[in-house]
C-alpha cells in the first residue's frame, strides 16, 4: 500500500545451512574522494562531471544492480555487516537470546533454498485454494482480508494511520492499491517503450501462473483477464503527482459511507474477519478508487476477480517459492524494469527480508556495532548546528510576512530530532519464527506487522516509533509527526566521517539533515503546522508568494531530460527538489558559522567551501541503467542524481563564487530559484 510517509524521505532505493564462513566488517568508504574527481571537466560547465566523472568511469554497475552510487556502496557496506550478524546467529544454538534466535533462525530459512525446493509451491497452495473455493462474490471480503493480512497488495491497503486533522490519534485508513507497475499512468502510456512493458508484464503473469501449474493456454487467458482488472483499477487511481497532495488523499467518512461507496463489497464481512478496535470513522484515502473497484467486481464474473487474486498472492509469494518464481520474478521486475543484469545473491536477499521483517530485532546487533554513543552526540550536535541555520535563513527571508515567519519560526522550533535508533525497541515475542519454514515466517511476519497496524487504531499516535529500520541508508522527515528521522544506517562515511573536515562533513550529512529539516516547509510539508495538524498557518500573500517561488523549481526541473524523450517531472518531484535546495543552502550557512570562528585553510588543493561543494555532490555519484533510470524519472519523487547536483548548485551564487565561475556559465541559473 501507499506509504504516505516515507515520500518524504531523501531517496527511494530502491527488500542451507549455516554458512560459517566468517564474514569480518569492511572497511569504511572514503567521503570526500580525490579519485572521484574528473579534472578535464570544467566545475563551472557540469559540476556533478567534474565531482564525480572519474568516480563514473571506475565504477561501472555491478551485475547484480540497476544503478549504482555512494548510497549503494554504503548500503553493501551495511548488507555485509548483517550478514555477519545473521551468519552467526543462525547456528542452531540455545543460548541464543529471544530476539537473536528470531533473526537467525529467519535468515537460515531464507537461505534454506533445498527446503524451499522441495515444498515446491505447498506453501502458497492454501491461500490459493481458498480463492478458488469461493462459490460467490459474496465471499470476497472474507477470502480478500485473509490475503491481505498474509501481506498480499490486492485491490486496497487497510492500516491505521494519524488522522491528518489530530495528528496525536491513530484512525483507520483505507487506500488504493493492488497495482504490479509502479504508477497508474504505465497502464495508459501509448509509447512504444511503454506497450512493449505491458506485454512484457502480460507475459510474466502468464509465465508465473504455468509455473503454478496452469495450462499455457489457460495461463495466457488468464494474463489478460489481469490486465484488464489492473487496467481498470489504475484508471480509477490517483496518480503520484497526485497522491503527494494530502488533501486529496484525505477524506473522513463513517463506515456507513464507506459502504454506500461500494455496495459489491461488503466491508463489514472484510472487518469481522480482520478484527480491528471499533472505530466510528475512518479515512478513505481515494473514494473514487473504491467506488471504481465496486464497479469492477459488480460488473465481472467471479472468475475474473478470483484470476486477479491468484496473481496477486503469487506474485507477493514469489520470493520465498523456489527458484523458478525467483528468476521468472527477477526477469520482469529486475531485468525488464529496471535493467539488471543478474540475480541479487541469495544472501543479499535474506539479509533484505530480515531487515524488513524483523528490522528492529536485526537492528539492535547492528547498532552496538557500527553506532557509539559519540556519534550520536555528533548528529546531534550538526542537527542543532542546522536548525540555527535554517532559523536565520527563515529570519532573513525578504518575501515572508511577520505573521507567517512567526508561524514558521514555531514550527521549526517544535521539531523533534530522532537519531540512529529508537529508544525502545519493538518487542516481536507475538511472532513465531520457525526454523526451516520460510513462507511461513514471510507470512506470520506480516500478519503480526498488520495487526500491530490496526492496534494503534483509535490509540495515541507514538511519536517514537520509526518508520525506518537502524541499518537504513536514508532519512525522512514525518509531517504528521513534524520530526526528523535519521537512521544509523545512513550515518556513516560517506555521509559522515568523524576523521573529516567540518566541510566535508557539512556538505554529507549536513546537507542531508538539512534536506530532512526543508521538507518541514515544502510544497506538502508547509500545509502541516507545528502539532502536525493539516492546517493551514500561511497569510494569503505569502502562501501566493511561496507557490510563485515554488513554481520557479518545477519549471527549472521539467526542463531537464534524464534519457531519450523523458523529462524530470517537475511537480513529481517538487519537494524533494525543495529540500535539496533548501538543505544544501542551510548546511552552507551552517558551515559558514562554523568556519567563522577557525582560520580557513586549503586542504588537498581546496579550499572549505569548494571541498564543502565536492562532498555534497560525491554523495550523489551514480551510474545507473537507462531502464532505471526512466523508471525513477516517470514513478519517483527524487529528481535524478545529475540534476540533484547541478539543479542545486546552478541556483546558488556561493558555488559560483566558490569556483570562480564567469557570468555566463551553465552553471549559473538566471534568474535562480530559491524559496529558502
Ligand atoms: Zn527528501
Amino acid at each position: 500500500m501507499r506509504r504516505w510517509l516515507v515520500t518524504a524521505g531523501l531517496l527511494l532505493l530502491a527488500a542451507i545451512c549455516t554458512m560459517a564462513q566468517n564474514v569480518s566488517t569492511p572497511s569504511a568508504i572514503s567521503s570526500f574522494d580525490l579519485t572521484a574527481i574528473d579534472k578535464t571537466v570544467d566545475p563551472c560547465e557540469d559540476f556533478y562531471q567534474y565531482a564525480c566523472g572519474s568516480w563514473m568511469k571506475n565504477n561501472p554497475i555491478p551485475p547484480d544492480q540497476s544503478s549504482w552510487g555512494r548510497f549503494n556502496e554504503l548500503h553493501e557496506r551495511n548488507q555485509t555487516i548483517l550478514r555477519g550478524i545473521l551468519e552467526k546467529q543462525s547456528a542452531d544454538n540455545a543460548s541464543r537470546s529471544l530476539v537473536n534466535q528470531k533473526i537467525g533462525d529467519y535468515y537460515y530459512s531464507c537461505m534454506d533454498e533445498a527446503a524451499i525446493e522441495a515444498k515446491g509451491t505447498a506453501p502458497v497452495k492454501p491461500y490459493i485454494n481458498k480463492i478458488d473455493a469461493m462459490k460467490d462474490k459474496s465471499e470476497i471480503p472474507t477470502v480478500l482480508a485473509g490475503l491481505h493480512r498474509a501481506g498480499a497488495n490486492a485491490f486496497f491497503g487497510f492500516s491505521s494511520q494519524p488522522d491528518f486533522k489530530d495528528s496525536k490519534v491513530n484512525i483507520a485508513t483505507a487506500d488504493q492499491g493492488g497495482l504490479s507497475l509502479p504508477d497508474r499512468d504505465y497502464y495508459f502510456k501509448t509509447d512504444a517503450k511503454s506497450v512493449e512493458l505491458r506485454e512484457k508484464l502480460e507475459k510474466h503473469i502468464a509465465n508465473t501462473f504455468e509455473l503454478y501449474g496452469e495450462s499455457p493456454a489457460k495461463a495466457a487467458v488468464d494474463a489478460k483477464t489481469v490486465m484488464k482488472v489492473e487496467t481498470a483499477l489504475a484508471k480509477v487511481s490517483l496518480d503520484r503527482t497526485e497522491q503527494r497532495d494530502p488533501t486529496k488523499v484525505y477524506h473522513k467518512m463513517s463506515a456507513a459511507d464507506l459502504q454506500k461507496l461500494s455496495p459489491a463489497f461488503a466491508w463489514n464481512q472484510y472487518f469481522t474477519t480482520i478484527q480491528p478496535p471499533s472505530f466510528d470513522s475512518l479515512n478513505v484515502g481515494e473514494p473514487d478508487f473504491v467506488k471504481g473497484m465496486n464497479e469492477l467486481i459488480a460488473g465481472n464474473d467471479l472468475d475474473t476477480v478470483k484470476t486477479y487474486l491468484r496473481w496477486q498472492t503469487l506474485r507477493g509469494a514469489s520470493s520465498m517459492l523456489p527458484k523458478a518464481f525467483v528468476d521468472e520474478d527477477f526477469e520482469f521486475y529486475g531485468k525488464t524494469l529496471r535493467g539488471a543484469k543478474e540475480l541479487r545473491p541469495r544472501w543479499k536477499r535474506c539479509v533484505q527480508y530480515t531487515d524488513n521483517d524483523l528490522g528492529e530485532a536485526l537492528g539492535q546487533a547492528y547498532v552496538a556495532e557500527t553506532f557509539p554513543p559519540e556519534a550520536k552526540a555528533r548528529t546531534l550536535q550538526m542537527v542543532h548546528e542546522l536548525e540555527a541555520a535554517l532559523k536565520q535563513d527563515i529570519g532573513e527571508l525578504s518575501w515572508m510576512t511577520p505573521d507567517t515567519r512567526k508561524q514558521a519560526l514555531e514550527k521549526l522550533s517544535r521539531i523533534d530530532n530522532k537519531i540512529g535508533y529508537p529508544d525502545k525497541w519493538r518487542d516481536y515475542s507475538a511472532l513465531n519464527i520457525v526454523r526451516g519454514d520460510a513462507m511461513g515466517n514471510s507470512v506470520r511476519a506480516n500478519q503480526f506487522e498488520f495487526n500491530r497496524q490496526l492496534k494503534k487504531i483509535g490509540m495515541p499516535v507514538d511519536r517514537n516509533e520509526w518508520e525506518m529500520t537502524p541499518p537504513t541508508v536514508n532519512a525522512y522527515y514525518n509531517p504528521l509527526e513534524n520530526n526528523v528521522n535519521f537512521p544509523a544506517g545512513i550515518l556513516q562515511p560517506p555521509f559522515y566521517d568523524q576523521k573529516a573536515d567540518d566541510a566535508v562533513n557539512f556538505g554529507g550529512i549536513g546537507m542531508v539533515i538539512g534536506h530532512e529539516l526543508t521538507h518541514g516547509f515544502d510544497d506538502e510539508g508547509s500545509q502541516f503546522d507545528a502539532d502536525g495538524n493539516l492546517k493551514n498557518w500561511w497569510t494569503p500573500q505569502d502562501k501566493e508568494q511561496f507557490d510563485k517561488l515554488e513554481q520557479c523549481f518545477v519549471n527549472e526541473y521539467d526542463s531537464f531530460v534524464v534519457v531519450d524523450d523523458v523529462h524530470i517531472k517537475g511537480k513529481l518531484t517538487l519537494g524533494e527538489n525543495t529540500a535539496d535546495n533548501g538543505g544544501l543552502r542551510i548546511a552552507h550557512m551552517a558551515l559558514l558559522d562554523v568556519l567563522g570562528t577557525t582560520p580557513t585553510k586549503e586542504i588537498d588543493g581546496y579550499t572549505p567551501e569548494q571541498r564543502f561543494f565536492i562532498s555534497f555532490a560525491q554523495v550523489w555519484c551514480t551510474n545507473e541503467t537507462p531502464q532505471q533510470t526512466r523508471l525513477q524519472a516517470l514513478s519517483n519523487e527524487h529528481s535524478d542524481a545529475r540534476f540533484r547536483v547541478n539543479g542545486v548548485v546552478s541556483n546558488m551564487p556561493e558555488f559560483a563564487k566558490a569556483f570562480g565561475c564567469k557570468a555566463n556559465s551553465p552553471m549559473i541559473r538566471k534568474p535562480a530559484c530559491r524559496v529558502w
